[in-house]
């Protein structure tokens, strides 16, 4: 029989780590912190375990973490979200994500996204039966095209998908553009689907816009987060998603025969570590400095920054770098920057459908200081 997904091969993070790993490269590409959680949060997790957390939780997640995640969402964002109805922990949010879609994509049903995208979107709306549509974000500056959205929409649009603080470019959505978005979808029985993962990494005193800041958007949508990203443990694969309780009662009935629950001890520790908000609240402060180091690094460089209003990505432009550099496509640039200078990073082409050939890499800061000062001098020699 014919393969379900047959354009696709191994993800480009899984490509590029590997590689990373034979040249022993400083690993840029993938996104992942190359440094511990807060010890205070394994030792949470450790003792949830030695208090005997160790066998299946609640199908939508322990009760006290999803008490944290509303307590938390009503604080920031102004939306009460009931912890019993309204809210499931997931492994991460990429099982969110593909769940979101199984329980609402009926087969035909055109899925909008807007590219660049997250590698995963695609696939997933594939697997639902469902149509995705791609709409590109403006190559410049990536802010959504409300023209565009709107040329997009049919009948048989289902849901929209939109991400910020956005990977891979870092554009954060502003207030007026997600009221724009509400205006837009006003009147039609679009779903959202907002994959807000890095909520808590905006820069410059910007402030994360989510979509459940708006009545009328929190209506439509499903909002995915990740404590991976949140809390440094991306190895964990802990998320959650928040809905009204009719469309999570929808999403319930497939969580509930994909994974069925998410990991015990983990879901406890989480939830007595985010009885304290400093963590999160702090994430910013934290890498902003890191990008910072980062982007003073690169600066003078042949690369040229893009502006990286959020999340842990930088992009590049390397059209300035020696032409025979400039002349490679950004898969073979990514790769020979493995191989012969020592650090990975990861092409935007992987986020377009159609592929892309704009000469844009994504290097990710979310490393030690020393990580990134020694990318930083290997990068340097190039030229
Ligand atoms: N969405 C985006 C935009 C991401 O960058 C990632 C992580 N790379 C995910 C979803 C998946 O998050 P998790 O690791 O929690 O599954
Ligand atoms: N989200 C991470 C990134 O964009 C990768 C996650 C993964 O490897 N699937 O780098």
């Amino acid at each position: 029989p014919a393969s379900r997904l047959p354009q696709l091969g191994v993800t480009v993070f899984s490509v590029m780590s590997a590689l990373a790993q034979q040249h022993q490269a400083v690993n840029l590409g993938q996104g992942f912190p190359d440094f511990e959680g807060d010890p205070a949060l394994l030792d949470a997790v450790n003792d949830a375990m030695r208090a005997g957390h160790n066998q299946y939780p609640p199908m939508p997640g322990v009760p006290a973490l999803r008490q944290a995640i509303a307590a938390k969402v009503e604080a920031l964002y102004g939306h009460a979200y009931h912890p019993d109805t309204e809210i499931t922990v997931t492994a991460g949010a990429t099982q969110a994500i593909l769940t979101a879609l199984l329980a609402v994509v009926h087969p035909g049903d055109e899925v909008v996204v807007l590219e660049p995208a997250y590698d995963s979107y695609a696939p997933n709306i594939a697997l639902a039966g469902g149509t995705m549509v791609p709409v590109p974000l403006d190559p410049t500056t990536f802010r959504p095209d409300f023209d565009r959205i709107r040329a997009a929409l049919t009948p048989r649009t289902r849901a929209l998908m939109i991400n910020s603080p956005h990977n891979p470019s870092g554009a954060v959505w502003s207030a007026d553009e997600l009221r724009q978005l509400a205006a837009l979808l006003d009147g039609t029985d679009v779903l959202v689907i907002s994959d807000e993962v890095y909520e808590h990494m905006v820069y410059d005193g910007g402030q994360h816009q989510s979509v459940s800041r708006l009545p009328e958007l929190a209506a439509r949508s499903f909002v995915v987060s990740s404590f991976g990203k949140t809390y440094h443990v991306t190895g964990w694969k802990v998320g959650y998603v928040t809905a009204p309780a009719p469309l999570m009662a929808e999403f319930r009935k497939v969580h509930q025969y994909n994974v069925f629950t998410v990991n015990s001890a983990m879901q406890h520790g989480i939830a007595a570590y985010m009885r304290d908000p400093a963590p999160y609240l702090g994430l910013s402060d934290f890498y902003q400095r890191k990008r910072d180091r980062f982007r003073a690094g690169l600066a003078g460089s042949a690369f040229a920054l893009r502006p990286c209003p959020g999340s842990y990505f930088q992009s590049v432009d390397y059209g300035g770098l020696p032409g025979h550099l400039a002349a490679m496509n950004d898969m073979d640039l990514c790769q020979w920057l493995t191989r012969e200078i020592g650090v990975a990073a990861i092409p935007l082409s992987a986020f377009y459908t159609g592929g892309s050939a704009a000469q844009v890499i994504r290097f990710c800061f979310a490393k030690k200081d020393e990580t990134l000062d020694l990318a930083l001098e290997r990068l340097k020699t190039i030229g």
